[in-house]
């Protein structure tokens, strides 16, 4: 087990929480609900947590950072700071405990544009896609030509732009700028079912003919 990626559907949601790993080190994507699992991945497989990542504020995809981070308390979480508005929002009444989740996630460190991170051989980098949320942002590992999207774009969808804070205009711009950015062949984990890629994306999903 050199390095890959693990995806793990968590929750009433089934959002893709990912473990990304390498060289014994590992990173957290979106651990929406059902920490013990990732834990559990963690330990079977001897992997040291080096950080917790959200793509955006949405607490379907934060709902389990809280007892992640009581486990690993020295371990960095990781937003973009324009998502903060939604750290203490359900989005709906009551969906916080229908979903098991804990609300105002501990945010150690603000993502942007331009940032990098590495991780035992892998590098990474972070991309601002606004239009789900303010603050959504995705992950890109170019040695793995892997993408972590978040709610930005499905398997034969597109996220959904009408909760708070969220812009059709600023979603179309943001799709354009990840299909001119990476490769067709690029896997994405989308933030909740199927994983995809590009390529298959640009050529079947029905909402992307008026946008590229
Ligand atoms: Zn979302």
């Amino acid at each position: 087990m050199t390095e890959g990626f693990k995806v793990i559907p968590v929750g009433k949601l089934a959002v893709n929480s990912t473990i990304l790993y390498s060289q014994g080190e590992a990173f957290i994507f979106d651990p929406g609900a059902d920490s013990d699992k990732l834990i559990q991945f963690l330990e079977e497989n001897n992997l040291s947590l080096k950080g917790i990542f959200l793509t955006h504020g949405h607490i379907d995809h934060f709902g389990h950072v809280k007892p992640l981070k009581e486990k690993f308390p020295d371990v960095p979480v990781y937003m973009n700071e324009k998502d903060n508005f939604l750290l203490k929002e359900e989005l709906w009444p009551g969906f916080a405990q229908y979903l098991g989740a804990y609300l105002n996630p501990p945010i150690d460190s603000y993502l942007k544009e331009g940032d990098k991170f590495s991780l035992g051989n892998l590098k990474m980098e972070v991309y601002e896609t606004p239009g789900h949320t303010p603050g959504s942002v995705v992950f890109y590992v170019p040695q793995l030509r892997l993408l972590i999207a978040g709610d930005l774009l499905f398997k034969g969808g597109i996220g959904r732009y009408d909760l708070p804070g969220g812009s059709w205009e600023d979603l179309k711009q943001s799709l354009k700028k990840v299909f001119s950015i990476f490769p067709e062949t690029t896997t994405v984990i989308t933030g909740h079912y199927d994983l995809t890629n590009l390529g298959y994306e640009k050529k079947n999903n029905p909402y992307l003919r008026e946008i590229l």
